[in-house]
């Protein structure tokens, strides 16, 4: 009991910690004072033999504490996956173009909702609205904060009490557990479902305008494919038989494509401006799968539909904020001049040559002394293009213990994710972006040090 005694006091130990107080504020660092002597306290009672900490070591361990207090959890990660689109890191990386309009938006007042003609109130709705016209050829556009929020907001405006018909070859779930006929329920809509899980057919949408449905709903099944006796009719079809009945059409495509992924080497996936062509009523699409953009929910379709939508209440409490709208218009901008290749992260990662990644790939070789190159696989992930992939060079490495040497390069600052396969660590180029080079290869030489025995 007696080493208790010599404790020095918080009283003490605060006036030692004036270089505490400057990093971190008088009141955490007391709070984290008070922490340390309290674990100290009950330490010393149950071990009386041991010496009491100077104040020295008390500071060491509340400095720890208040590292840990204000360090952010959300942190940039090395993505040697392979995966462009990996939901789990946070999607799409932005341009360069998108990240200055996002930091101008948010360093700056702006003209939000400010018409600056008239001096008077405007809509925050605008603001990317001429751009997604432009693009594609729709005649309104709302951009939203995600695009779950924008299937709940179009369902509740335009389908809310009324029959929505929807085939069960697109009653999908998505991931993170939204699952379309969940979000259709939960908009108040009522679900009329047609065909079986393989097959669809125009004289299954038919047979249901006897239920007097107000919307037919097609969902993009983005994340899972049917392969073998399967059959869905062509949206055209879809879209002429509910004109002629004035019912809506609304086509949740997942992951709004403008560009033919075709040119990559990958399956084609459905573009809006198809969806548009087919003669759709209203579309919708998220900005951060294949778009590239920051996270946001884009619906785009006819005038009358989309005022109706902007109008209800649920529309305020999914709107996009202003950092959002600022990306995204300036991500949409690449489309319009054509230089998505070159600008947008993920639509350049797709691009890449092998005769690059291999460059790269063998350069990172050559640095570590180590792994060897070969052949494999790069995917989009994020719920689009399931079972395609992209060929790509990657780095293999043999260790003793991969799951060891993963969490290793998971300790790294930044931290790298990369995957295994037979044994062997697999480091995909296409997926890290050249300015992470140098941090790869530091973090792969760290890693590769500290495991003395791979
Ligand atoms: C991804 C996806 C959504 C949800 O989009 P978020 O932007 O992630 O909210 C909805 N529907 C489909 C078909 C999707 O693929």
């Amino acid at each position: 009991m007696s080493n208790l005694k010599n404790l020095p006091s918080v009283e003490q130990i605060l006036q030692s910690a004036s270089n505490l107080i400057q990093r971190f504020g008088r009141p955490l660092t007391l709070d984290s004072i008070r922490q340390t002597v309290e674990e100290t306290r009950t330490r010393l009672k149950l071990n009386p033999e041991a010496d009491a900490p100077t104040i020295g070591i008390i500071l060491t361990q509340a400095e720890s504490y208040l590292n840990a207090w204000t360090t952010p959890t959300l942190i940039p990660v090395i993505n040697a996956t392979g995966v462009i689109l990996h939901t789990n890191l946070g999607r799409a990386p932005l341009s360069n173009a998108t990240i200055k309009a996002m930091n101008d938006a948010a360093l700056n007042y702006s003209n939000l909702e400010f018409d600056l003609e008239t001096g008077k109130r405007g809509s925050r709705l605008i603001h990317a609205e001429a751009i997604l016209q432009k693009l594609t050829g729709a005649q309104s556009a709302l951009v939203v904060n995600n695009n779950a929020s924008a299937v709940l907001l179009i369902l509740s405006a335009l389908a809310n009490k009324k029959r929505v018909v929807i085939s069960r070859t697109q009653m999908v779930e998505i991931g993170g557990g939204f699952r379309v006929p969940d979000v259709m329920k939960q908009s108040g809509a009522k679900l009329v479902e047609i065909g079986t899980t393989n097959k669809v057919r125009l004289a299954d949408y038919k047979e249901a305008l006897s239920e007097n449905p107000a919307m037919f709903l097609r969902a993009h099944p983005s994340n899972f494919k049917i392969i073998g006796f399967t059959e869905e009719p062509a949206l055209k079809d879809v879209v002429e038989l509910a004109h002629q009945h004035e019912i809506i059409v609304m086509d949740d495509l997942g992951s709004g494509v403008l560009y033919d992924t075709a040119k990559y080497g990958l399956a084609h996936e459905p573009t809006v401006q198809e969806s548009f062509e087919a003669g759709v009523d209203v579309i919708c699409f998220s900005g951060d799968k294949l778009l590239g953009g920051p996270q946001s929910g884009i619906i785009i379709g006819k005038k009358d539909l989309i005022e109706k939508i902007k109008k209800h209440p649920l529309a305020r409490a999914v709107r996009a904020d202003k950092t959002c709208l600022a990306g995204l218009t300036a991500t949409l901008t690449h489309y319009l001049q054509d230089e998505a290749e070159r600008e947008i992260p993920i639509v350049k990662m797709m691009s890449l040559t092998l005769n690059q990644l291999q460059a790269r790939a063998e350069a990172w070789a050559e640095a570590l002394g180590q792994g060897t190159v070969v052949r494999g696989e790069s995917t989009v992930g994020g719920g689009s293009l399931p079972g395609e992939s992209l060929p790509s060079y990657l780095l293999s490495i043999s260790v003793k213990s991969p799951d060891s040497f993963l969490k290793k390069l998971r300790q790294q600052n930044p931290p790298i994710i990369a995957r295994t396969e037979n044994n062997k660590i697999l480091l995909d180029p296409r997926t890290v972006l050249p300015e992470q080079e140098h941090a790869l290869l530091d973090g792969l030489q760290k890693s590769l040090n500290a495991n003395i025995t791979n």
